[in-house]
Order: structure tokens, then sequence, then C-alpha cells
């Protein structure tokens, strides 16, 4: 048997918390330590998920559903002032939106529930291994001693870097806002790419309740906020709309390539190995996978008894479970060479192309026939 027993998780948004409520399932003793006062701050996400992801995320993501989406529209829009050149996703299975801080808050009380115990406003800023055994200190102050460590920190990645799971860090910024219109839209999600919001990225306007919209942009570097300006004196003009601005709110996105899993039994899960979709920055899908495939990896050892291979086993999963990223990132790639998200609506309209269906929302790659003009 495995003597796994006693787990240090560092962080309690998403990840974290999903972890914290898996490993507590499977009988392992849980403490959570998260920086801020209480979970679901700082709010940052937009929250739109699949259903595989939501099935997987199971009944606290399944309350938090505030709308949900079978296409996007796609508008390009051009220098020249023409009309936005129009092209519809069409999703297989929706996509759903889900209330972030809600789900957040129903985590947490599942995992208080099944005994984790949280250290809420502890920071922590060092793993200590010592004797087999790892500690987690918080300016001085020592907590454990742990099996297992797992790193949920999001995508500002201090720990991944000093402990060399993820050596070159490379964050974009979304920066989005919840507004409300003097008239509803249609139910339907807007992604704008145009290369005068961003060259490299897109904004995007999520219809969430009733008036109310979340607005946001993501970019490459910090002019985040410049091109938000820019994306709402557009969305202006183009929904001729007074447009109140709620709350602002918005974080890194990481860039990089999927980061080594592990180091020994130091586990980094979520944004802090940066298992995020490239084309639309979303790190939900890879936090539910780089959970479940740590929860493998912990079963297969429970079974073989190796008593050290941990972190190789949990690479050699999570690397299996999220091998699409690979190709995301190969394509993504492509992309910025040609010139960016623009230029595929200037491929678009030259080939006449009016819309995609899409197979898998977290597999954008696999798109099914074009729908082209008649
Ligand atoms: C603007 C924006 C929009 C997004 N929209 C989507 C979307 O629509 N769909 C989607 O799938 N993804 C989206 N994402 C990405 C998604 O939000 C992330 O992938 C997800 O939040 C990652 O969860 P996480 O738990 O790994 O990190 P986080 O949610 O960042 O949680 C990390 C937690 O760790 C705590 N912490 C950090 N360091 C320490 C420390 N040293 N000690 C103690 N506590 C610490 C933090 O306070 C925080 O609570 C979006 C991101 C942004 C910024």
């Amino acid at each position: 048997m495995y003597e796994i027993r006693d787990v240090g998780v560092v962080g309690a948004g998403l990840a974290g918390l999903y972890a914290s409520k898996t490993l507590l399932r499977e009988g392992y003793s849980v403490d959570i330590f998260e920086e801020h006062r209480t979970v679901g701050i700082p709010k940052h996400c937009t929250g739109l998920i699949s259903s595989y992801t939501l099935y997987l995320l199971g009944k606290p993501a399944i309350k938090s559903v505030v709308n949900a989406f079978d296409r996007y529209e796609l508008l390009f829009i051009n220098h020249k002032g023409d009309e936005p050149y129009r092209v519809t996703l069409r999703f297989r299975e929706r996509v759903y939106l889900v209330d972030r801080v809600n789900l957040e808050k129903k985590l947490y009380e599942e995992v208080a529930a099944l005994g984790g115990r949280f250290f809420l406003k502890t920071h922590i800023n060092r793993v200590i291994a010592l004797h087999g055994k790892y500690r987690v200190s918080s300016n001085g102050r020592v907590y454990g001693p742990y099996d297992v460590v797992v790193i949920a920190e999001g995508a500002k990645r201090v720990l991944v870097k000093k402990h060399s799971l993820c050596p070159k860090v490379t964050n974009a910024i979304g920066f989005q806002a919840m507004v409300k219109l003097r008239e509803e839209l249609a139910d339907v999600p807007y992604i704008f790419i145009s290369s005068n919001i961003s060259r490299y990225f897109f904004g995007w306007l999520v219809p969430y309740a009733g008036r109310e919209y979340l607005v946001g942009v993501m970019d490459s570097n910090s002019r985040a906020p410049e091109v938000f300006t820019r994306l709402l004196s557009l969305l202006r003009k183009l929904l001729s709309h007074n447009i109140r601005i709620r709350e602002f709110f918005g974080g890194y996105i990481p860039l990089n390539k999927l980061c080594i899993g592990g180091s020994n039994r130091v586990i980094g899960v979520g944004d802090a190995i940066s298992p995020v979709k490239p084309f639309t920055g979303g790190g939900i899908y890879g936090v539910v996978e780089s959970v479940n495939s740590l929860s493998d990896a912990l079963k297969l050892l429970r079974e073989y008894g190796e008593s050290t291979e941990l972190a190789y086993i949990y690479g050699r999963i999570l690397s299996q479970r999220l091998k699409r990223l690979a190709s995301h990132h190969a394509v993504k790639g492509i992309v910025d060479l040609v010139g960016g998200f623009s230029t595929l609506g200037v491929i678009a309209r030259f080939l006449k192309i009016k819309g995609y269906y899409v197979k898998y929302y977290d597999d954008v790659l696999r798109l099914g026939r074009p729908l082209l003009t008649p």
C-alpha cells in the first residue's frame, strides 16, 4: 500500500478546491492554504465551459449555470469601417456560462463538509522538503508535514517557478467588465476580431442575464486596459447603445505550453502549470483534466505500491489527457505567424465562409464542415 495520506494544497481557486474535493473523497487528509480572506476572489473569469467540463465539475457547476449557448458570432472588423464580416460557429453540444464565484463558494462548502481544513489569509512562500516529507511555510510559520503538496496558485506561478515546473512564464492579460445595456441583444456571445482592437487576440461580449453582459479583451501585453477602451468605443459605435459599466475585473491567462506536471511529490494543477487552450484562453477544462490526472496517478500508485514516481506518472497521464493542447499551440503559432486572428477574417471573406460546425468546444481545431455562402 502506498503511504500517501496527508496532502497540502496551495491556493483555493477552482483548481485547489476541485483537487481538495477529489482527494478528500478518495480518503486523503487535506489542508488548503489561501492567501485571501475568502474564496472566489479576486474575480477574473468569464466562466464559459463545455458540457464535458460541466459534467466533470458536477453539481456545484450545474447549480452555477447562468446561461447556455449553441453558437458564437465572430465579427471580423477591418480598419476601413466596412460592415463587419460575420462567421457563425455552431456547437454540437451547448457551451455553458457559469457564475465562477458561486461555483467556488459551493465547492468550498463541499470541501469543508468533507473535512478539508482551510487556512485563509495564509500566503505560502515556500515548500520545504525534509526527510521525505514536505512542509509549507508562510512568513516563517511552518505547516505540515505532508506526503504530497499540490500547487494550485494560478497563473502568477511563483512557487512552480521555484520548483522548476514552469521555468518560463508568459502570460496574457484578460481584462473585462460587467456592463448593462439599454436594450437586450440576441442571446449569443459575440467575438470581436480586429487588428484595431488587439493584434493577436480578440474581444468578447457574452450575455449574462437580462441586460447584463460580460465584455472583455485578451491581449499579450499590459496594454489590455487601453485595448479594452478601444473595444468599448467600437461597441458604442456598433450598438449605438448606452453602455453602463458595473464592475471591472480580470487577471493573467497563461500562454506557455503545458509545463512539467510535478517534481517528486510537489505537483502542479490548473493554471499553475498552464493547461490553457490558446485559442479561447479557457483554462477550466485544463483545471479539471489536471486534477483528474492527479487522481488517476494516485490510484495507480496505490494499486502498484511504488513509492517515488508520483510526478512521473502524473506527468505521463497529464500529457496524454491534454494531448490536444499541443496541436492547439501549433496552429495558434501559425495563426500568429500569418498576422493574427484578423487575417483569418480576410481568408473567410475571400472564401465566402459563413460559418463552421464545432464538434467539441474543448477542441475547436476539430471543426466540422464549413458553411459557405450560397
Ligand atoms: C479575464 C479572464 C477570462 C477567463 N475566461 C475563461 C472562460 O470563459 N473559460 C475558461 O475555461 N477559463 C477562463 N479563464 C481562465 C480561468 O479563469 C482559469 O483557467 C482558472 O481560473 C484557473 O484556476 P486556478 O485555480 O488554477 O487559478 P486561480 O483561479 O487563479 O486560483 C489560484 C488561487 O491561489 C491563490 N494563491 C496564489 N498563490 C498563493 C500562495 N502563494 N499562497 C496561498 N494562496 C495562493 C490565489 O489567491 C487564488 O485564489 C479566464 C481567465 C481570465 C483572466
